[in-house]
This record gives C-alpha cells, sequence and structure tokens, in this order.
C-alpha cells in the first residue's frame, strides 16, 4: 500500500546520461547492418550441407573463378552482383533465396534482403564450419555468448 514513493520527484541527481546511448541505439551513419537471427525460408536449405565444392570453384556459367557465392539449396556455385550476377539470376530463375559468399563466408538471404547470422541460426551453423573449413582448413571460433 505504501510503495508510491519510488522515485516521484527527481529534483537535480541525473545531468547527462542519456545523450551517447541514443546515438549509439540509432546507428547514426555507421553503415553497419545488422545481421538477420531468424528467416523464413531456411526451409529451403539443402538437405546435405556437409560436402561442399570447395572456395575456389568458378562460377558454373561464366567460369568466374573467386568470390563466388554458393546457393545453399541446390549447391551451385555463381558469381556476384559485382561480377555477372549469376546468383542473383539463379534466385531469379529458381526462387532459391539462400547463398554462401565464399568471400567472407557470409549468410545472404535473396527473400529476406538481408544477411543472416550463421552463428546464431542453428540450421545455418553447420554450413557455415563447413564453407570455414574449407576456406581456412580450421574450424571457426565459437561465439562468445
Ligand atoms: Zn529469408
Ligand atoms: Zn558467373
Ligand atoms: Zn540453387
Amino acid at each position: 500500500m505504501a510503495d508510491g514513493a519510488r522515485a516521484t520527484s527527481s529534483s537535480s541527481s541525473q545531468p547527462e546520461v542519456t545523450d551517447e546511448s541514443q546515438d549509439w541505439i540509432l546507428g547514426a551513419g555507421s553503415g553497419w547492418v545488422e545481421a538477420r537471427t531468424s528467416c523464413d525460408h531456411l526451409n529451403s536449405l539443402s538437405p546435405d550441407l556437409s560436402h561442399l565444392p570447395t572456395p575456389d570453384t568458378p562460377c558454373s556459367r561464366c567460369k568466374n573463378p573467386v568470390e563466388n557465392w554458393l546457393c545453399l539449396c541446390c549447391k551451385e556455385v555463381l558469381c556476384s552482383r559485382f561480377v555477372n550476377r549469376h546468383m542473383l539470376m539463379h534466385h531469379q530463375e529458381t526462387g532459391h533465396c539462400l547463398a554462401l559468399s565464399y568471400s567472407d563466408l557470409s549468410v545472404w538471404c535473396f527473400c529476406c534482403e538481408a544477411y543472416l547470422d550463421a552463428q546464431i541460426i542453428l540450421q545455418l551453423r553447420p554450413v557455415h564450419q563447413a564453407g570455414y573449413f574449407l576456406k581456412f582448413g580450421e574450424a571457426p571460433p565459437l561465439p562468445q555468448l
């Protein structure tokens, strides 16, 4: 009954606290896009993602040798939008929307139009680890939670 006297009158206690943290929350101008931790399209993942093409596999259409994408639905290797956009065309032709970058091992969902956090999303963790192992010859460091 007598618990209404918590912080009713804040006279002069908190002068300048919240400005910086608000800037940080809004991500003011940093350009950093946070990866999503969920995606509705994970059921289109290939059932066998333990055997992957190697990161130096050329684009299956134009033979571009490096920085390609691996389609996580059919495991075809295709080049990026900065080369001949064959991964993007593959998505448009087939509806396959999940792709692993062999340049930085990020996972992109064309349907969400967002990067996915392959360390957080359990279904993506095995393929991220397999890709990492192929690229660097060792297992990826586990995230510290
Ligand atoms: Zn998605
Ligand atoms: Zn290509
Ligand atoms: Zn595909």
